[in-house]
């Protein structure tokens, strides 16, 4: 509940992909963990803005995640160092939506409602909410931070950053 917009949501994982034990053992693709961080609001938000679904509906769940996480697999010929760091992406975007997410669809039952005019509704909390207000901030100092941290000061260097988390293809 903590975080209905995008900043904070690529943040978090983004910051956890640079502690340094993950970076040493894991070759994980960060642009494939940024976009399975909001992967579930980049389907269920148009669906909502078009009132034809909840903006926290199906995709919020772990089976259609999954599903995803499989399609993705499967389309990138088995490489998981795209789609496990993916699929991650996604956990760590329901675990922030957490508890008013429907996490177990299609196995238990749960009322979607569709919002009249969502966008109105996003502004009032973005406008209102002190707690979104804060996290969404915090997003952003992470991201500077992360900017400043490994020199990132160039198209090239943000290019390097976002396809590999490896210390030693960065390098290349
Ligand atoms: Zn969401």
């Amino acid at each position: 509940m903590i975080s209905i917009f995008l900043i904070f949501h690529m943040a978090l994982p983004l910051i956890i992909s640079e502690i340094p034990y993950i970076k040493n053992n894991f070759k994980i693709n960060r642009l494939s963990l940024l976009i399975g961080s909001i992967f579930p609001d980049l389907i269920d938000k148009p669906l909502s803005i078009m009132e034809i679904s909840s903006g926290r509906g199906f995709s919020h769940s772990l089976f259609f995640v999954f599903i995803y996480f499989l399609v993705l697999l499967a389309l990138t010929k088995g490489d998981k160092s795209i789609s496990v760091p993916f699929f991650i992406g996604c956990l760590f975007h329901l675990a922030l939506d957490m508890p008013s997410i429907p996490l177990f669809y299609p196995f238990v039952y749960y009322d979607f409602s569709i919002l009249k005019d969502p966008i109105g509704h996003w502004w009032i909390i973005l406008l209102t909410n002190p707690i979104i207000q804060a996290t969404e901030l915090i997003g952003a100092a992470i991201f500077i931070f992360i900017i400043w941290n490994n020199k990132l000061f160039s198209f090239r260097d943000i290019i390097n950053y976002i396809k590999t988390n490896s210390i030693h293809s960065n390098k290349d």
